[in-house]
């Protein structure tokens, strides 16, 4: 055999131990065709059931039996979602367009994204005209934007996973409207919490943190996990770590040492707001650079960003190591970026459905469209079948159309006398547009410029600003988890792997919903990946990471799943090949709204600050969405829809 053929052999070995050649739900709706529908030019792959479904000039969501919470395979900005966007984005779209068709549709108004942004204002447009006709476009195949549902049948019982938006929770609490809209939906986060989550289950049962140092990154494989009662010196007794980084770790971890001598509390905070925690564990406490790997990917998971571009202060707040013997005093601090200001401040209550905040979207979906939610509680949603067939029904006050990309949102005449909104968009290669006295957008923010050309060069420049942050939710379905009870593990936080945490499934009972108990079951893990490039700012490092996240095929997130658990949780008795029943990728290039980061962004007065210029009223378009509150979070998503539908109101 020649070189080039063992190694082939090699490889396909080595797939076949993991099990890339079995046969698993993950590759369902994937093999995208290329369509030309109409005589329109229609742009790039959909997935087989959308093609088919725009072939039979029908759109999807009216099937039979269209449910995209169970599609597994790439999902997220899935395939279908993005191309005519990125088009519009590449300056190319309108050339190969065909032409406008007016449907002459006209409603009170038109919302751009079905995120919980977008279904808000649709909400608070109906409280205040109960009779008004409302139309909601989204790109993708469901609504919720980031607020996606993974949906699986496990055992012969329905297993969720969140794809996106994964709780209740904020560094502050509920705004009066937010807090108000929960209780108007029926939830009650801390009764929730109360009934129907049991954060004990797993520790009950031996299962504990951890953390995997990988060979190329620290010399060996190894499992550290976080047993009860043993300290720092313990725990890496039997690390590959030089005893030098295993030292400072053990220093970082549990020496009470004040390392800003002479300082008051709040100079002490100027101070780490102005470094990264990276700078502050090198130059400030002093520790060997071998550190900097085992804590590197620590904040990914919150910021989306490793410790070279988040502020000490900021990772204090969450309770990093290294701040013991700092005597800072609880509370935020001038300097203090968003996420720290909630802390000890008190951050909002915090509540996690079974699919994460998708349960809010569907809830909002039932307000504004009864017929197509049953139930009426929000234990019962989460496992309600939700019939899309009636989203978009001609009779119905409401209407949500999905896989409908919108192109153009053109105030009719001058913005500051137009009487009336005219809204493109695309779907299965067909444009159409309607009318509309108001519009929301509560699409991406990023996106406004490409939907409003004639917008004033200062907000477009503000707005382009604003670069979200990309993060991939994988969903994976185990056969069992008879692996992580051998192992004593619940999650394992990996630094050096290609994703950097993986869990199991939290244990949630509500309505008839159950989670598994016993380890014999099957279950739901999730892995999460924040692609990165260390040294840069944070923008680029958003930047590089969306296209990271572009270029990446299901078969390299599907290896490298593969590959990673195998080596983590082989000792356990896991065997790729036997145990993955089932794969969906959630990727998410334009992830967390971008939120200002006191390392890399200037100092403005809160007028001058790129959201705030960017989310200014356009004649009868307002702008939504979280981006819009330079905040990643749910609370500030119904917020701004809140606000942009007050600007309407006051038109
Ligand atoms: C992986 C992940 C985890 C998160 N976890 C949490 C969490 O635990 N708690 C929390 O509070 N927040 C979390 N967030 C933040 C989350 O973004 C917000 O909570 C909230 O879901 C955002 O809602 P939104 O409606 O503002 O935006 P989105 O959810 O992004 O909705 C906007 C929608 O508009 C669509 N759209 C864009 N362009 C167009 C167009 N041209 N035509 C039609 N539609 C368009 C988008 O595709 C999308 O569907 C998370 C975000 C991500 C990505």
């Amino acid at each position: 055999m020649t070189r080039d053929r063992q190694r082939i052999a090699r490889d396909h070995a080595f797939d076949h131990a993991l099990g890339m050649d079995a046969s698993i739900s993950r590759r369902d709706f994937l093999n995208g065709v290329p369509i030309a529908i109409g005589g329109a030019a229609a742009a790039g792959l959909l997935p087989d059931f959308l093609a088919a479904a725009f072939a039979a000039g029908q759109a999807p969501q009216d099937a039979p039996g269209y449910y995209p919470p169970v599609l597994t395979g790439l999902r997220g900005s899935h395939p279908g979602s993005f191309e005519v966007a990125h088009s519009l984005r590449d300056g190319d779209f309108w050339s190969k367009a065909g032409t406008v068709a007016e449907s002459g549709e006209t409603y009170d108004l038109v919302v751009v994204g079905g995120g919980i942004s977008g279904l808000a204002a649709a909400h608070f447009y109906r409280a205040r005209r109960p009779d008004a006709r409302i139309l909601i476009l989204d790109n993708h195949d469901d609504f919720g934007g980031h607020a996606k549902r993974n949906e699986f049948e496990l055992g012969g019982r329905v297993a969720l996973l969140n794809g996106g938006t994964l709780l209740i929770d904020s560094p502050k609490p509920y705004s009066a409207v937010a807090d108000g809209l929960l209780k108007t939906l029926g939830i009650d986060p801390v009764a929730l919490t109360q009934k129907c989550t049991h954060r004990d289950f797993y520790p009950s049962l031996g299962l504990r943190r951890s953390v995997f140092l990988d060979q190329e990154t620290f010399g060996a494989d190894q499992l550290i996990v976080m047993s009860d009662g043993l300290s720092w010196t313990q725990l890496l007794a039997q690390s590959p770590l030089s005893p030098q980084v295993r030292s400072d770790i053990v220093r970082i971890e549990e020496a009470s040492i004040d390392y800003l001598p002479g300082l008051s509390s709040d100079e002490k905070k100027t101070r780490l707001a102005n470094m990264s925690y990276r700078d502050y564990l090198l130059n400030v406490v002093k520790a060997d650079p071998g550190v900097i790997p085992f804590y590197q990917k620590r904040t990914h998971g919150e910021w989306g960003v490793g410790i070279d571009a988040v502020s000490a202060l900021d990772v204090w707040a969450f309770q990093f190591p290294g701040f013991q013997g700092l005597g800072l005093k609880p509370g935020s601090a001038p300097h203090t970026g968003y996420t720290a200001l909630g802390y000890a401040g008190g951050g909002s209550y915090t509540f996690h459905f079974p699919d994460g905040n998708a349960s809010i979207a569907r809830l909002l979906v039932r307000d504004l469209i009864p017929e197509s939610v049953p139930g009426n509680t929000a234990e019962d949603v989460v496992t309600a079948r939700i019939d899309y067939s009636r989203l978009d029904r001609p009779a119905s006050p409401v209407r949500i159309r999905l896989n409908s990309t919108a192109v153009r949102a053109r105030n009719v005449g001058d913005p500051a006398s137009s009487t009336a909104v005219e809204v493109a968009y695309s779907r299965g290669g067909e444009l159409n547009s309607v009318r509309a006295r108001t519009c929301v957008l509560a699409c991406y923010i990023m996106m406004v410029p490409y939907l409003c050309p004639e917008l004033p060069e200062r907000q477009k420049q503000a707005i382009k600003y604003l670069v979200k942050t990309p993060l991939v939710y994988s969903s994976i379905a185990l056969r069992n988890w008879t692996s992580f009870k051998a192992l004593g593990v619940s999650s394992v936080h990996a630094p050096g792997g290609y994703h950097s945490s993986l869990f199991l499934n939290s244990v949630v009972d509500i309505g008839d919903y159950r989670s598994p108990r016993s380890p014999d079951e099957p279950v739901l893990i999730q892995m999460i990946r924040t692609p990165v490039q260390p040294g840069l700012s944070e923008r680029d490092q958003n930047r590089a990471g969306q296209i990271d996240i572009f270029n990446t095929t299901f078969e390299t997130f599907e290896r490298n799943i593969r590959a990673q658990l195998a080596r983590i949780l082989g000792p356990g008795g896991f065997d790729p090949a036997r145990d993955i029943t089932a794969i969906t990728v959630n990727r998410w290039p334009h992830g967390y709204a971008y939120e200002y980061n006191q390392l890399f962004d200037p100092e403005w007065p809160e007028q001058e600050q790129p959201h705030v210029i960017g989310r200014t009223r356009f004649g009868r378009i307002a702008i939504a969405n979280s981006d819009s509150g330079a905040a990643a979070y749910t609370d500030s998503a119904i917020d701004q829809a809140y606000r942009a539908v007050q600007e309407l109101l006051g038109v």
